[in-house]
């Protein structure tokens, strides 16, 4: 089992940005109170709210690869508040589950938004523009439909548009009929997340280029990483799905890469048939659909499911240009200049894993779509949870239950690859 993704391709998204010089010096010190692995934004929300909560504690803050290039850098930047678990009975809440969860997911934005301000994060962070649930099927609409109504009774407003105004929207016929998602900000992704990581307190010492291999059981924990050992009093767990390397949920992930790509800066000419707004964003009517973003005078898209295994940058090139040209076939090319592939941890009834899984040692792991907000959300609970720190938020979120047990491979493997055929199956054109 690898114990940090490798990926085939660079993040295209951190790649439109300026070089970034890695913080590669390991300190000199090898025993820090706490240990966070994983600077995700998961890691990241803990490691700074730990120094907030206890100011003078040293925090380590370890990844395996370079901010911007894991997940939190690669993903769409769509900032939603959905409820992320699929229903009362997984959440264990009564009647007002979705509200509850919703309060818990907006509690991330809300955060972010924060710290963009006070830090002056440069990372596009937008609120206004067009961010809809689009159905291109009438499975899709029925679904779409259905989830305007869940909305309303969750009293949501949500603004629908008809075929036509879509396709003036964002410039195709493909769609029938979309919603306003529940996306309450869209950003560069990469550059929000280097943003977080650069702003830090100073308490919390990052070290990038740095995998945590292995670590011993009891407190003080004693952590093996491709930079020699670190000794930890706390260890806080945040690295997603690799977590199962280091015994943590091992049996409640998988891990599903999907694919995104950009195309190259485009002029005015090849832009205008990507619809009348200068920015908009699609997400899909069925979860293995195709979501897009026309931004920063390009055309992102994004699709494509695969078990486990980085599929073919070649492939995934083909993949993702036949799906643009599905969309838009009077464009002048379907090329791209950037091709990636991003790694998402997927339980099987959409729980996450929270808590204090022994003393001294925290974890909050199987974080899959909505990260960006739920991840945020979660490790900062977490870090209140290990200072002892009280609030309706930790109550509810400790009120979650966690993720389903699977099946050992070969089963999980063959039960994962036939439902993801049986769902790109029924996503039809969504895909
Ligand atoms: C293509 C794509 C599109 C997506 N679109 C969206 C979207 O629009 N909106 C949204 O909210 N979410 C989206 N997601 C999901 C989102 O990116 C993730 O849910 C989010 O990144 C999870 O954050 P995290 O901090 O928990 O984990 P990660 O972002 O995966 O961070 C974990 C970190 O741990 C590090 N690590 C792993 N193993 C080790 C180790 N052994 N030692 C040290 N470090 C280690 C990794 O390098 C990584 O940086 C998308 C994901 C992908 C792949």
């Amino acid at each position: 089992m690898e114990v940090a993704p490798a990926y085939k391709s660079r993040s295209g998204w951190n790649a439109l940005l300026p070089q970034r010089i890695a913080k590669n010096q390991a300190p000199k010190d090898r025993r820090f109170r706490t240990v966070v692995v994983g600077a995700g934004y998961t890691g990241l929300a803990a490691a700074r709210r730990l120094a907030e909560l206890a100011p003078g504690e040293e925090v380590l803050l370890l990844d395996a690869a370079t901010i911007g290039e894991g997940a939190s850098g690669r993903n769409s930047g769509f900032l939603l508040i959905n409820p992320g678990e699929p229903s009362a009975n997984a959440a264990g809440f009564a009647g007002d589950w979705a509200v509850r969860q919703i309060a818990l997911v907006q509690a991330g934005l809300d955060w972010l938004r924060q710290l963009v301000e006070i830090y002056s994060i440069d990372c596009d962070w937008q609120e206004s523009v067009p961010a809809i649930t689009a159905a291109a099927t009438s499975r899709g609409e029925e679904s779409v439909r259905a989830t305007c109504s869940r909305y309303q009774s969750w009293a949501i407003e949500s603004k629908e548009y008809r075929h036509d105004e879509l396709r003036r929207l964002v410039g195709t016929g493909y769609y029938r009929y979309g919603i306003q998602s529940l996306t309450r900000a869209l950003v560069q992704p990469a550059a929000l997340h280097r943003g977080l990581a650069d702003s830090l307190p100073d308490a919390v010492t990052l070290l990038e280029n740095t995998a945590v291999n292995s670590f011993s059981g009891e407190a003080p924990f004693r952590l093996q990483t491709s930079r020699g050992e670190f000794v930890a009093d706390r260890l806080f767990v945040t690295n997603n799905l690799h977590a199962r390397s280091l015994g943590i949920a091992r049996n409640r992930m998988i891990g599903i890469y999907t694919y995104g790509a950009f195309t190259p800066q485009l002029d005015e000419a090849e832009l205008s048939p990507l619809g009348e707004a200068p920015q908009w964003g699609a997400l899909p009517a069925h979860r293995m659909g195709t979501t897009l973003r026309k931004t920063m005078g390009r055309l992102l898209i994004r699709s494509g499911d695969s078990y486990e295994r980085e599929l073919d940058p070649d492939k995934v090139r083909a993949m993702l240009a036949r799906l643009y040209r599905d969309r838009f076939p009077g464009m002048r090319t379907h090329e791209f200049e950037h091709v990636w592939g991003g790694l998402t941890a997927v339980t099987h009834n959409g729980a996450f894993y929270f808590g204090q899984a022994r003393p001294g040692l925290f974890a909050s792991v199987g974080c899959g779509g909505a990260g960006v907000t739920r991840g945020t959300i979660h490790g900062k609970l977490l870090a209140e949870l290990a200072c002892g720190s009280q609030s309706t938020l930790l109550t509810d979120r400790l009120a979650l239950r966690g993720p389903n047990w699977l099946p050992p491979e070969p089963f999980r493997r063959m039960g994962a690859t036939a439902q993801i055929a049986w769902e790109q199956w029924l996503a039809g054109a969504e895909r």
